[in-house]
């Protein structure tokens, strides 16, 4: 019956023809660091009531599972700063054992791994991105304001011995760390990690330097590891930003993830919720849609599934991120914080 979509249909198609598989959730906009490219040290955050039970968060992504999603990803602000956030991980492993998720994973700052590892591994996480800038201790501290470099460093080794497969996430920072990516790319080999470089994104006021400042774009940076390193090609594709390399001497994977230099929006094969229920359809634009009324207002999951149905519909072809001297504010204006990274 041309015209009439199957009431069954159980995978979201954008308007682009790309397949919706990959949800991020963002479970607190809280955090215990202050890094300087994410957050200013004042920050304002949610109130508590606005913010989606744990059951809630469990109940939409659920929804989204039953959708397609195959991947989901837990984030913030820092995902295990939210009390009993081991409760939603135990309770979305469900998902892994029926073959209905493929993956559950978290990005962490690292601060609470070394309590937190085993607890990931039993309920089924298998892989943990950690967002390192720099082996500094100092510069650690400056970067992060709040953090300390051993705490996350001795969650990385815990992550490390409860067998879950650690990747690194660096922050690329103009005259900050610009001269530490041949260690972290050695000590990555010597670990056993792979690693991804960022681009630093217009997300937000941070209220301490500019973008200009911090920006650096990664195409400069690949040429001068070519010096050090053999980068080979690699066809590792995510459906996100990251182009991937293998670096020939360590064996280890190098991605770099050029929001601003390269336009990977052509595959984006994800949507992101933040802790109110907010979703957002891309990262470097405004609409999004509201889960949280729909979720409230029925006990049934039928009109969250239409709120859902309904914002993949408008999926945006991509961001409009620029970063120059007359483009020197946040694309949008919500923090990296809210909409989970
Ligand atoms: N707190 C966790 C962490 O730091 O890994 C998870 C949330 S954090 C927002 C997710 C990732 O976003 C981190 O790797 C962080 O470095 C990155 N990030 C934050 N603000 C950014 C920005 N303005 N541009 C690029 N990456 C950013
Ligand atoms: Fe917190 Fe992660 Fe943002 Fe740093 S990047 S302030 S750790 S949410």
């Amino acid at each position: 019956m041309k015209g009439i979509k199957p009431i069954c249909d159980l995978t979201m198609i954008d308007p682009f023809g790309r397949s919706i598989s990959y949800l991020r959730v963002s479970v607190t906009d809280r955090c215990d660091f202050r890094c300087v490219y994410c957050m200013s040290e004042d920050m304002a955050f949610l109130p508590k009531a606005e913010i989606l039970t744990l059951e809630e968060l469990d109940r939409i992504a659920s929804v989204f599972i039953r959708l397609g999603v195959k991947k989901l990803r837990l984030t913030g602000g820092e995902p295990l700063v939210r009390r009993n956030v081991m409760h939603l991980f135990r309770a979305l492993g469900r998902h892994l054992r029926t073959g209905a998720l493929d993956e559950l994973t978290l990005t962490t700052n690292g601060s609470q791994l070394a309590r937190y590892a085993h607890e990931l591994k039993d309920a089924g996480v298998k892989r943990v991105n950690v967002s390192l800038d720099t082996l500094d201790a100092d510069k650690f501290a400056a970067i992060t304001r709040w953090g300390r470099l051993h705490q996350v460093l001795a969650g990385i080794e815990a992550a490390k011995q409860a067998g879950l497969q650690v990747k690194l996430n660096a922050v690329a920072l103009k005259g900050v760390n610009d001269d530490e990516f041949d260690r972290l790319i050695a000590w990555c080999g010597e670990e056993g990690f792979d690693l991804t470089l960022i681009e630093v994104m217009p997300l937000g006021e941070v209220g301490s330097g500019t973008r200009v400042d911090q920006y650096l774009p990664l195409s400069m940076v690949r040429s001068r590891l070519r010096k050090s390193w053999t980068l080979d090609e690699s066809d590792y594709r995510t459906g996100g930003p990251a182009h991937y390399y293998t670096v020939r001497e360590t064996g280890r994977r190098l991605g770099l993830i050029t929001p601003m230099t390269h336009n990977f929006c052509e595959s984006c094969n994800r949507v992101r919720l933040t802790c109110t229920g907010t979703l957002y359809m891309c990262l470097g634009q405004e609409d999004a849609a509201d889960l949280r009324a729909p979720l409230r207002a029925s006990e049934s999951d039928a009109p969250v599934e239409a709120a859902i149905r309904n914002a993949i519909d408008r999926k945006p072809k991509g961001h409009d991120f620029i970063i120059d001297r007359r483009h020197d504010r946040p694309s949008v204006s919500r923090h990296m914080s809210v909409t989970g990274g």
